[in-house]
Order: structure tokens, then C-alpha cells, then sequence
């Protein structure tokens, strides 16, 4: 990173910015990429490419665009949402998109985009079935409605399944992929989409006060993981195993499902997250409240699977006790 050739990314003149960018278009079958500060700005532009004003965004109830980005897409471009639920997984399927799929309504809200997280981060890390995108893909084609993708971990979802990161980007119109998780670099997200619309979202970046001038230190950073943090994503997935089979030992009815990638998502029982959290912080373990009685924990790389497998005791315990 402190090597990195820079130069000015708001004329697009960052050298190590333009081949993040580049690389990342091309790893996910997209004409081209814009580097964002955050996954959330990522979101905001690629979402606010296919929905216009005045129209809503369809998504699970559990997404990170409704759940955790504080109303931006509403705030900026007037986007409403309407949401499905999974029963708390995550899961996509047709079904739930077409029963709610109202494009075209004249007077009433419109559906702009239909957007799909994967792997789902409140879901526990939930990898979405290919069949199913696949399908959704061609039913929002089929009735002139935009996709995007809020591939975050995508990453993840690719070494579970070994389906190539283009195979699932093909079928989006647009896509947001964070650097800045499992990944493992300190700062950024890439937007892919064409070329066209990555011009729009590059101006609305500098709306947003993104241009970000010589962002190449940190983008090195997450060449750095292209090139280094991809197939080590798969001890992460074992190491959440041996995590949440240690927790299931002490604790039979905290973990609902066995978790598929990186994410541990833990039921409390009768007591609160907030006092879950501190306890383990007590005991050095960092976990957070995604719910009033739902705590979840996530592996990285800066974690081995003898933390993981002690973690999980101490866990186990701490929400048995209650
Ligand atoms: C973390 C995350 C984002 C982006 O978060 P930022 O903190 O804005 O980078 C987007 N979607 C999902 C599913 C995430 O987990």
C-alpha cells in the first residue's frame, strides 16, 4: 500500500484505482467498476441507477439497503421499498419476488429494482441458490425490472458453492462488492455495472462528496486481497463450524442453523442481546446484536480455529447461563 503508484482518482488518473476497478468489472462479467468508500455508497448508486424517483425498490425484510442504511436511498432519490420475508434466513426465491412484483402501475408505486443479498448477513450468511437467481434474473428482465446485487460477500458465496463470481454477476444489472470484510483490506467497495451507468454513478459519487483523489493507497489494499484473501475464505467457513458446534454443545437451542459461510447467527432465549454482548465483551469476545434476543458472531482472517473453537465454549456457556 505504500508503494502504490497514485494519482488523482477524481480524473480518473489513479493508477492502482483504475486496475482495482478494471479487475473487479471483469471478475464479475461488468463493463466497468467504480471504487466506493463503503458497501453502502455502493448500494446507494447502484440501486439509485435502476430506480427512479417515486418508484420502490423490492427486497428481503432483512436487508442490509432497509436495515442498515439509514433511509439514504429514500433520503437521496425518493426510492421506497416493499419487503418479503424468508422467516428470518435470508433466502430468496421466484415465488416471493413475483407475488410482489407490481412494475408498470401508472399512478401507484412502480417496482424499479428487485435487489438480493448474497451471502445474507442477518440471514447468517445465507447463500443464495443459483436456480432461484437465475430465475428471478429472468422474471425482472421478462417485465422490464432492474436488478442489483448487494454482493458484499459474495466472495463467500463463491468458494462455498465454486460457481464463478461472473456466473452470479451476469445476472444483475448491477453489483456491490466489498473489499472491506472477509476480504480483509481496510477501506472500499466496488459498484460494477456498464459503462454507461458507471459514468452516471461516478457523478453522484462526487455528489456525495466521494471523489476521493489519491484512494490508490487504499485501493492496493484491496488488490492485495484479490490476490491473496480468496480461497482462505474457506477457513473462515470451517472455523464459523467449529464456532457454532462448540456454542451447540453447551447451548442446544441458540444456533437455528448450522452456518454456511462466515456468520453465526445466535437465538438468546429469554435473555436480551445487549447483556449477551457484554458478557462475552467481558470475556474478550466481540459478537454484536443484530436483534432484541438474536447476537451474531463472524470469523475473519485475523481469527484461528483454536479462538474459534474456545470462543464458541465460552459463548455456549455465557447464553446458557440464562
Ligand atoms: C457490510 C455490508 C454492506 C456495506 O457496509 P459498509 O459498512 O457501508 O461498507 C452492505 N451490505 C451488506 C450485506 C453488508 O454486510
Amino acid at each position: 500500500m505504500v508503494a502504490a503508484p497514485v494519482g488523482d482518482d477524481v480524473y480518473e488518473e489513479d493508477p492502482t484505482v483504475n486496475e482495482l476497478e478494471a479487475r473487479t468489472a471483469a471478475l464479475l462479467g461488468h463493463e466497468a467498476g467504480l471504487y466506493c468508500a463503503t458497501g453502502s455508497m455502493s448500494n446507494l448508486l447502484g440501486v439509485g441507477l435502476l430506480v427512479q424517483r417515486g418508484e420502490e425498490v423490492l427486497c428481503d425484510e432483512e436487508a442490509h439497503i432497509v436495515r442498515a442504511e439509514l433511509g439514504s436511498h429514500a433520503w437521496l432519490h425518493g426510492i421506497t421499498s416493499r419487503t418479503w420475508s424468508s422467516g428470518g434466513t435470508g433466502r430468496a426465491t421466484v415465488e416471493a419476488v413475483e407475488r410482489m412484483l407490481k412494475p408498470h402501475t401508472g399512478f401507484l408505486v412502480s417496482t424499479g429494482a428487485v435487489e438480493i443479498e448474497n451471502t445474507h448477513n442477518f440471514g447468517g450468511g445465507t447463500v443464495q441458490d443459483i436456480e432461484e437467481l437465475r430465475a428471478i434474473s429472468q422474471l425482472c428482465q421478462d417485465r422490464g425490472v432492474g436488478r442489483h446485487l448487494d454482493g458484499a460477500r459474495l466472495w463467500n458465496a463463491h468458494v462455498k458453492t465454486g460457481i464463478p463470481m461472473h456466473e452470479y454477476g451476469k445476472l444483475f444489472d448491477t453489483v456491490s462488492i466489498c473489499y472491506s470484510k472477509g476480504m480483509g483490506a481496510p477501506v472500499g467497495s466496488v459498484l460494477v455495472s456498464s459503462k454507461e451507468n458507471i459514468a452516471k454513478a461516478r457523478n453522484q459519487r462526487k455528489l456525495l462528496g466521494g471523489g476521493w483523489r489519491q484512494a490508490g493507497i487504499v485501493a492496493a489494499g484491496a488488490l492485495y486481497a484479490l490476490d491473496h484473501n480468496i480461497a482462505r475464505l474457506a477457513d473462515d467457513h470451517e472455523f464459523a463450524g467449529l464456532f457454532a458446534d462448540a456454542v451447540n454443545a453447551v447451548a442446544p437451542t441458540a444456533i437455528r442453523v448450522r452456518p454456511e459461510t462466515n456468520i453465526v447467527v445466535m437465538d438468546t432465549g429469554e435473555q436480551l442481546a445487549g447483556q449477551i454482548v457484554a458478557q462475552a465483551a467481558a470475556a474478550g469476545i466481540r459478537l454484536s446484536a443484530v436483534g432484541e434476543r438474536v447476537v451474531r458472531a463472524v470469523t475473519h482472517l485475523d481469527v484461528t480455529a483454536d479462538d474459534c473453537q474456545k470462543a464458541g465454549e465460552i459463548v455456549g456457556r455465557i447464553l446458557n447461563a440464562g
